[in-house]
């Protein structure tokens, strides 16, 4: 059996990115750049009023007795221009956003101006560039404003609009098929029959690929039968780049998907790590002649399933999707509790952080059985309890993966 180090890594090692492809900014949301970008504009493009004003030579509001008085030239909405230059004892209303005319170099506030017969009387100094944006000052001309890996969120894209960008490159998504395995399963909305259960890791896993940035192309429920199992994991490996198949990977009589995974061609990777849950986690590379494919083969029980999704899956997914961050994020904990183990695995911990003192304290959710799925909902993140380890007291300093679930 092998370690969770070890396992990771040869997940990861075999990550690789699959390809680029155009899209619209409408579509590029939660998609990664494939390569950086420069602005071709500034932004602003031109020096602008921050606030709804009057835009004035500033020197024209120094060192007057009472309030200045000042010639209202013209009126400026935003998206319009200016064409005149603003002359000594002339003011120019301004919208926000609106460019701030040439020979001005200051805007006052509508709050600090009274408007009376054409003239804008203003009652304090103004000093240069006081509510004037500069052309460049968010953005300047030729500046790198996404760099290649970055997950485009919304103030990427916010960004990339501002910049004039309406098309860009980004990674192609691994293509997920889901094969759910267990003759015990019925689905929600079914009427349940005795011996049965309702089937929770096909909502799980769809909820859980739909943060991922993976494309699910289709999610089949296959019984746990080696003739049907083989062509499901066959015809899915047509089309995906990834496979993730649910149960059957233990060492019962109905486990069939290591078999059927060896029928179709793929090459085991590992079976079984040193790690609880999830220890029969199995994990498969697909060559043949054709392009790469991974099976991932996660055991039945939904904690299990969760738990080897954000440890190998995700992170797996946003490598071969171009993304430099695909660890998940970590702190450092203090055990608010006790705990004991059996030596030899790792264990994952569902915990809840709580800020002491500024420093954070890993609580211990009570049930931790893989089959529980009720105290995932109340999980923060997964303490990592080594391998070697058998007790650990309170107040023990512990490495706490935060989910993305
Ligand atoms: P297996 O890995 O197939 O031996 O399944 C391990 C445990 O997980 C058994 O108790 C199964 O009934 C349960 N299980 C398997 N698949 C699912 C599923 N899709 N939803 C809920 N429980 C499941
Ligand atoms: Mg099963």
């Amino acid at each position: 059996m092998i370690s969770y180090e070890q396992a990771k890594n040869l997940v990861m090692e075999q990550a690789k990115i699959l390809g680029k492809e155009e899209v619209t900014l409408a579509k590029a949301l939660g998609r990664v750049a494939a390569e950086d970008l420069k602005s071709k504009i500034p932004v602003p493009p031109f020096r602008n009023s921050a606030v709804d004003g009057y835009a004035v030579r500033s020197e024209d509001t120094v060192g007057q007795e009472g309030p200045v008085k000042l010639e209202l030239a013209a009126e400026q909405p935003a998206g319009e221009y200016f064409e005149k230059k603003l002359r000594r004892g002339q003011a120019v209303k301004v919208m926000t956003g609106a460019p701030v005319p040439a020979g001005a170099d200051s805007v006052v506030p509508v709050e600090e101006a009274e408007q009376k017969n054409g003239l804008i009387l203003i009652r304090r100094e103004f000093k240069p560039l006081e509510n004037v944006r500069q052309a460049g000052e968010d953005v300047k001309k030729g500046q790198t404003i996404i760099s290649r890996g970055t997950l485009l969120r919304a103030p990427h894209l916010g960004l990339l609009a501002a910049c004039g960008v309406s098309r860009l490159m980004v990674f192609r998504q691994p293509r997920v098929v889901i094969l759910i395995t267990g003759n015990e399963l019925c689905r929600p909305g079914q009427k349940l029959q005795p011996g049965k259960i309702y089937d929770s890791n096909s909502t799980i896993l769809q909820a859980l690929l739909k943060t991922s940035g993976a494309r699910l192309l289709a999610i089949k429920q296959v019984r746990d039968n080696l003739k049907a199992l083989t062509a499901a994991i066959g015809s899915a490996a047509n089309r995906a780049d990834i496979i993730i198949t649910s149960g059957g990977v233990s060492v019962g009589d109905y486990d069939l998907v290591k078999e059927a995974a060896i029928r179709v061609g793929a090459e085991q990777v590992f079976w079984k790590v040193a790690q609880k849950p999830a220890k029969p986690l199995a994990f498969y590379q697909l060559k043949k002649g054709r392009r790469p494919a991974w099976i991932f083969g996660l055991p039945g029980n939904p904690g299990a399933v969760m738990i080897s999704f954000e440890e190998y899956v995700r992170p797996f997914i946003k490598k071969v999707s171009g993304r430099q961050d695909f660890w998940p994020r970590e702190v450092e904990a203090a055990l608010a509790e006790p705990f004991r183990k059996k030596r030899g695995r790792l264990n994952f911990v569902r915990v809840r952080l709580i800020q002491v003192d500024g420093a954070w304290q890993a609580r211990l959710l009570p049930q931790q059985e893989s089959g529980i799925i009720s105290s995932l909902t109340e999980a923060d993140g997964l303490a990592l309890i080594p391998a070697e380890a058998d007790f650990l007291p309170e107040g023990t300093k512990v490495k706490v993966h935060l989910v993305e679930w």
